[in-house]
């Protein structure tokens, strides 16, 4: 069973990184993964008592920290009086000499630290003793040895100045972050018995009226029953431009009505609209950890220890062999302690792919975690699908051409009775253009072949429906065919646009350097057609889905893959793809399942857009990286010459990791990404 957990008062990445890692490793605890931005916990267990072990495991961590079921928001950031005093007391410092500036600058010490030895004492007979507040204690506690009282005060001080505003700026930026993403519903007005009562959405079964006044979001996938307003879908598609609906519309749940009260029947339950699957998506992003996010929290488990060693020898080498004086590389020692948290990166890295994710789900891209933001700028070769996706899926009847001696009425009534089950758009379009009640008890057994046709009992006689060597005629012909017990009837000219932008979605992909390539299930002749509208080089048609699969599968072998399409039938090959794309896909099961990304709206031109989020954030996180090892790495090198002093090295601790959280957030915040 999985559960969610949410650690309240936690503000340290590092510590969420280790209870995650001793979580894994308890035998009860069959899964544990930590959102490291938004401290949620999710943790698989067969064990009823995980909250007790959960509990125990975080507060031998973080003694502090309130491990509750439900998220709670941390309204307000006062900042801490006692630092403020400590600021003071350090300012006053500089205008006084001998014992009373000593006084004052431990004054400024014990008030501006005491959080930090609080916690330091907390968990010194803890396994996990190399924490930052312990390395921080122990540097100043150095400091403090050598006569450094300034110093030991300005670390401390910065130290905790820098922590404020780095929580400051995540905690603001999670929440504007995270209200873009946040879709809930908490409450639907259903009519029950002549009366409208409210509810929660999970209780409202298929098939009931919702009233929806102006304002209010829909809270499960519904048809229009009575009135006709104007929808705002843009949190679930990106899309500006209001929609009207009326008696009769399809209504995706998650837009808000903007201008009528509307009577909406639902047609799904709360669990299966598609704002619930979005909900779900976006909550798990940041549990699904791309490979960056997963070699910081390696680098962060060596970082540590490696430099509290490199500070010990930094002592124990010269002193002991070279005779050295002790207080000088003492000095010299202390500022690696300074700089050994490696937190900069630890909170930097996964708020970058929380802010490319908030930044794809405003465009109507859903991404389902860090791993697939990541690897999406990595993708050499798109392969597209036809049907759907480069053209609009909506296919309408042009022509019948129907064999000497058939009615072409009959063959299109044949075919209709043989496709009225199918959900495909060709079978929709033959239903359609047959326009007649389907009377089902005509029909007998109906089996639908993936990629190829349909084959049905109609009044006794066998129904083929479907590619032309399906239906038994030559291979590869154009159009949808009709084949009456054995006997070719003819074929159907079936057509459908292709999608405006299109062209130029796959003109800016080959600017990005990407190679196109058009696979199809479709017959050549046609595939053939859109792929010279569209300047497609490559494309194969006539592909059976397993076909497609191989085809995607060899690409794989020697180059990243990513593959779009519109999530009917597509779930292998969304599956078997680098990075799987499924279009309008919130609502099919299988699509929502297999693609790693969903663009809500049917509008290809957001895979661009996708790309440059991901080359964005890949950017921010690499130079965050650089930025973070290189100052650390350059004041360990200073620090050791002589030539840096504690005050630059606070300094690359907090400063830089406040730096990165702020660059970490321009993913998000230009939002011309
Ligand atoms: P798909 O892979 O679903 O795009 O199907 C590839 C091709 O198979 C279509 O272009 C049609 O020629 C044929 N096909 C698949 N399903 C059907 C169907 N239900 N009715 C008629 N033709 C179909």
């Amino acid at each position: 069973m999985k559960t969610n957990w949410y650690l309240h008062g936690l503000n340290c990445a590092n510590c969420a990184l280790k209870i995650e890692e001793e979580l894994k490793q308890h035998p009860l605890v069959e899964e544990a993964a930590i959102d490291p931005v938004r401290f949620r916990l999710v943790v698989k267990s067969k064990e009823a008592q995980i909250a007790s072990i959960i509990e125990e495991i975080v507060y031998r961590h973080e003694s502090h920290v309130e491990v509750r079921r439900e998220a709670l928001e941390r309204e307000s950031f006062p900042v801490p009086k006692l630092l403020i005093v400590s600021l003071v007391l350090f300012a006053a410092s500089f205008f006084f000499e001998g014992h009373f500036k000593t006084a004052l600058a431990m004054g400024a010490y014990f008030f501006g630290g005491h959080r930090v030895i609080q916690a330091a004492a907390r968990t010194f007979f803890t396994r996990d003793v190399f924490n930052e507040n312990f390395l921080m204690t122990l540097a100043t506690f150095g400091a403090i040895y050598l006569g450094e009282f300034a110093e030991a005060a300005a670390v401390m001080l910065f130290f905790e100045i820098g922590e404020y505003f780095q929580d400051l700026a995540v905690e603001r930026s999670k929440k504007s972050i995270s209200a873009l993403m946040d879709l809930r519903c908490d409450r639907a007005r259903v009519e029950r018995n002549g009366e409208v009562i409210e509810v929660d959405p999970a209780e409202v079964s298929p098939g009931e009226i919702l009233l929806v006044v102006p304002g209010e979001r829909v809270p499960i996938d519904s048809v229009v029953w009575q009135g006709e307003t104007t929808l705002d879908t843009s949190s679930m598609s990106g899309e500006a431009m209001p929609v009207y609906v009326e008696e009769g519309s399809d209504v995706l749940s998650g837009s808000i009505n903007r201008t009528h009260a509307v009577k909406l029947k639902t047609v799904k339950t709360y669990q299966d609209s598609a704002l619930a699957r979005v909900l779900e998506m976006v909550e798990n992003a940041s549990l699904k950890k791309a490979p960056t996010e997963r070699f910081i929290t390696r680098f962060a488990r060596y970082y540590t220890p490696a430099v509290v060693v490199a500070a010990l020898l930094l002592v124990l080498i010269p002193v002991f062999f070279f005779a050295q004086a002790f207080e000088v590389w003492l000095y010299r020692a202390l500022i690696f302690l300074v700089v050994s948290c490696p937190c900069a990166l630890v909170v930097s890295i996964p708020l970058a792919f929380f802010a490319g994710i908030g930044t794809a789900s405003a465009h109507g891209i859903l991404i389902k975690g860090g791993s697939d933001l990541e690897m999406l700028a990595s993708i050499e070769t798109i392969a597209f699908d036809k049907t759907g996706t480069l053209t609009e899926g909506r296919f309408a009847l042009q022509e019948i051409l129907a064999e000497p001696g058939i009615d072409a009425d009959d063959m299109l009534e044949m075919a209709a009775y043989a496709e009225s089950l199918s959900s495909h758009p060709i079978a929709q379009s033959l239903v359609k253009a047959y326009g007649k009640v389907i009377d089902h008890t005509r029909l007998g057994s109906m089996r639908e072949f993936s990629g190829s046709g349909v084959h049905a009992e109609v009044g006794g006689r066998e129904v083929r429906v479907g590619k032309s060597g399906f239906v038994g005629a030559d291979d590869n012909l154009p159009g949808i065919h009709v084949s009456v017990d054995a006997e070719y009837w003819g074929s159907f000219v079936v057509e459908d646009a292709i999608k405006k932008s299109a062209a130029s979605t796959i003109d800016k992909l080959k600017k990005m350097g990407r190679e196109i390539l058009l696979l199809s299930g479709d017959a050549s002749v046609h595939v053939e057609q859109v792929a010279d509208a569209l300047g497609i080089e490559k494309f194969y048609g006539g592909l059976l889905p397993d076909e497609k699969v191989r085809h995607i599968e060899e690409i794989a072998r020697m180059k990243k893959v990513l593959f779009v399409g519109d999530g009917i039938n597509d779930a292998p090959v969304l599956a078997a793809s680098d990075v799987g794309v499924a279009m309008g896909g919130v609502g099919s099961d299988a699509a929502l399942e297999a693609a790693d990304i969903v663009l809500i709206s049917d509008e290809i031109d957001k895979l661009p857009k996708a790309i440059e989020i991901s080359h964005r954030t890949k950017r921010i996180l690499f130079q965050n990286i650089i930025f973070a090892i290189g100052v650390k790495v350059l004041v360990m090198i200073l620090g050791a010459a002589g030539i840096a002093n504690m005050w630059l090295a606070v300094f690359a601790d907090v400063g830089v990791a406040l730096l990165a959280v702020l660059n970490s957030l321009r993913v998000f915040f230009d939002r011309s990404a």
